[in-house]
């Protein structure tokens, strides 16, 4: 069996008690000892009060290891969700950078390292956070989209990594049995998890811990602001901690996982900036025959759809230099989703030198970065999607073309909307109600940038 790409991660978050910084040290430290490298997501207000009270021997520590962002506040209202719900996409990345572009350059400053990413804090995810991390040329960790069989995916133009694997082991360390009984479990779940039939670019979270959680018996968050709570930094309150006499045996636990995955053959653990190296090659060109045969199978499909190297969004923009510029092949182009709906259309067929004509405007419209949610054909505004199965009929050389009434993204983006929409409000931190109509939809219309990562070699 091939080994399983593996990265340890830890999120250090809390931003309450000084008495966390300890653990964080230690973990990273005995991780170092047994020559794995791990995969340390750190809240950017946290490396400033490192900065502020001095623990360069933290920093040290951490800086042995790969390291990525989880927001400059996590729990403290507006999270990453509630900043976008009533924003479209374009508009949540320059929000979200808004709010967080200080805390990634003092967190950048203070490390001394580029933040290789952002992994998602809580259940706070948006799809203008994968644009905000491809627009920087970063990853997202624990991402909410996936494909079948893949769980590292192309989405708004960042190599995004599902929230995939094995955890569970925060509150168990403290105590020999507790942690006995998870480590069974893990045993089963890798077990099962090395089972799953998987391509092209995979990985294993393992999550190692919340250091935090280590030594505290409940979240630092949980404690201060839970469903929405605000409180003002004097009255944030630590959360309770496990007598100190325990962490002997919550490292000799660790050290135990730290053992043990270092020996599992099955695994090959690496830094999550290795994965993002390893996964972030796209194919650079595609040839005449390929947007041939793709245009073919969207003419049977009848659908939207992206293939294995391309995105729904890349492809439309390959038929439309097809139509307008034939050439024997054509450089990838880049373009969002659009960020509206793409109208319902009346049933109708076209003349395919209307249809081809058309194809400017998309050119045109996606010079501005993002599809056109519709686009005019001999007088009639016609959806984007209706529009993307119509040029492949006009591209095969069929004289009267039409497309289905209603397509307003790949079909998949349904199954990408409901991930997001189980998960987001399941987050103890956020408001009871939040209503995310606009985030779903801004999440389904980026699914035109969907497809999913593969090794270089599969390219
Ligand atoms: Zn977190």
């Amino acid at each position: 069996m091939a080994c399983l790409p593996t990265a340890l991660c830890f999120d250090v978050e809390d931003i309450v008690d000084p008495q966390s910084d300890d653990v964080a040290l230690w973990t990273a430290e005995i991780l170092a000892e047994y020559g794995l490298t791990g995969s340390f997501m750190l809240v950017g207000e946290r490396v400033r009060q490192w900065d502020r009270r001095g623990r360069r021997d933290v920093i040290e520590a951490l800086k042995r290891h790969h390291l990525a962002y989880h927001t400059t506040w996590h729990s403290v209202p507006p999270t990453t969700t509630e900043i976008c719900l009533d924003k479209d996409f374009a508009q949540g990345m320059d929000a979200l950078w808004e709010r967080d572009r200080q805390g990634w350059a003092d967190a950048e400053r203070i490390l001394g390292r580029p933040l290789l990413g952002w992994a998602r804090s809580g259940s706070s995810w948006a799809p203008s956070l994968m644009g905000l991390m491809g627009r920087l040329g970063r990853g997202n960790a624990y991402s909410y989209v996936r494909l079948p069989g893949h769980n590292v995916c192309w989405y708004a133009n960042c190599l995004g990594f599902f929230s995939d694997g094995i955890g569970g082991f925060d509150g168990t360390y403290y105590d020999d049995e507790l942690f006995e009984r998870r480590l069974a479990e893990a045993r089963q779940e890798l077990d099962d998890f090395l089972q799953a039939p998987r391509q092209g670019a995979a990985w294993l979270c393992f999550f190692m811990c919340h250091p935090t959680r280590v030594t505290h018996t409940e979240f630092w968050d949980a404690a201060n602001f839970a469903a929405g709570a605000n409180p003002p930094p004097s009255e944030w309150k630590p959360a309770p901690r496990h007598d100190p006499s325990r962490v002997p045996v919550m490292q000799k636990n660790y050290r135990h996982l730290c053992e043990l995955l270092r020996a599992d053959s099955r695994l090959e653990i690496v830094g999550w900036g290795e994965l993002l190296r390893r996964y972030d090659g796209q194919r650079a060109f595609a040839s005449q025959t390929e947007v041939r045969e793709i245009a073919q199978r969207i003419a049977d499909e009848r659908r939207v759809l992206f293939t294995d190297h391309f995105t729904a969004g890349e492809i439309l923009l390959l038929l439309c230099r097809a139509a307008t510029d034939p050439h024997e092949r054509y450089p990838r182009p880049t373009v969002y989703g659009p960020l509206t709906t793409p109208p319902p259309t009346a049933a109708s067929s076209w003349n395919a030198d209307a249809v081809r004509d058309a194809a400017h405007a998309i050119l045109r419209a996606a010079e501005g970065d993002y599809l056109p949610a519709a686009v005019d054909v001999a007088g009639q505004p016609v959806g984007v999607g209706t529009y993307f199965v119509a040029l492949a009929e006009a591209i095969l050389g069929r004289d009267r073309v039409s497309g289905p009434p209603d397509a307003p993204y790949p079909p998949e983006a349904e199954g990408v909307a409901r991930d997001v929409a189980r998960a987001l409000p399941d987050w103890i931190i956020h408001p009871p109600g939040m209503d995310l109509t606009l985030l779903l939809e801004q999440t389904r219309l980026q699914c035109w940038t969907l497809k999913p990562a593969w090794t270089r070699d599969a390219l």
